[in-house]
């Protein structure tokens, strides 16, 4: 059991989590080592959600609330760390879920499916009939009526190649990534650096606000949203957050 007193609590208790969904088989080994270097840039940031993050988390909602066909990928980080929220962002958003597997074993991605349906979600795209083109074949599976004809997908922690590949077939990619220098945060078109245990209830919180505002505004604030902006300001809050540190 870890302290609550302990300084750093909420860390060690997503670093449960990860450990947890690989004993139930949910998240790979591999996600554990994404999570340390997730944890490595949480810290450079100050584990919080900076300004720039929570802009780019509204506008990602409103995205969200603007498109047509939104999905919402799932992998085992994210299955293991924030299910309950992102069932619950799919709710706010009127958006599927979609598990979307890196190191894919089809055991892994129904263990996956089963624990969502077993928390409540009811909005799971489940094929895998359709390739995404210009990546190795069992990572480019997805759904015909998920993935394959979204115009916007929500990719938290996607890998630099999919992500690409994504943005290459006309999709507006909203990744979260806590790494602003990754392939991922440098190709998506809006990145949240945020961790996902952050992000995920943020984006739900906007989106339930944003859900009562006047399409106008959703429009205003997806207009006026700069990645390149976005990014450089996610880099100077490391180095200010460091600077203060000294
Ligand atoms: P890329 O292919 O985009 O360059 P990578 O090879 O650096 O990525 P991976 O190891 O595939 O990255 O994926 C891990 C990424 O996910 C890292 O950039 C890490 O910072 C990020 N990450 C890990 N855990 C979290 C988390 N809890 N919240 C947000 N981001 C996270």
């Amino acid at each position: 059991m870890i302290p609550k007193s302990h300084p750093r609590y909420e860390s060690l208790i997503t670093r449960d989590k990860i450990v947890d969904g690989v004993k139930q088989g949910i998240t790979s080994t591999q996600g554990l080592i994404a999570q340390g270097r997730g944890e490595a840039f949480d810290y450079l940031i100050g584990e919080k959600t900076t300004h720039s993050a929570l802009h780019a988390e509204k506008t990602a909602a409103a995205m969200l609330l603007l498109a047509k066909k939104p999905v919402i990928s799932v992998n085992g980080n994210v299955a293991a760390l924030v299910p309950e929220e992102i069932i619950r962002l799919s709710e706010a958003v009127n958006a599927p879920l979609e598990v979307n597997l890196f190191y894919r074993t089809e055991d892994r991605r129904n263990k996956i499916i089963k624990h969502l349906r077993s928390l409540g979600a009811k909005n799971i795209r489940t094929k895998t009939d359709a390739l995404v083109p210009g990546i190795e074949h069992e990572r480019a599976k997805v759904d015909s009526s998920g993935i394959f004809s979204a115009d916007v997908v929500l990719v938290p922690l996607e890998d630099g190649d999919r992500c690409k590949a994504l943005v290459d077939m006309g999709k507006t990619v909203i990744a979260i990534d806590l790494n602003p220098l990754s392939r991922t945060a440098q190709t998506a078109n809006v990145t949240i650096v945020d961790n996902v245990v952050r992000a995920i209830p943020n984006m739900t919180r906007f989106a339930d606000e944003l859900g009562r505002s006047d399409k106008d505004e959703l429009h205003k604030l997806v207009e006026e949203f700069d990645n390149k902006k976005n990014l450089a300001d996610a880099i100077d809050n490391i180095s200010k957050h460091l600077s203060s540190s000294k």
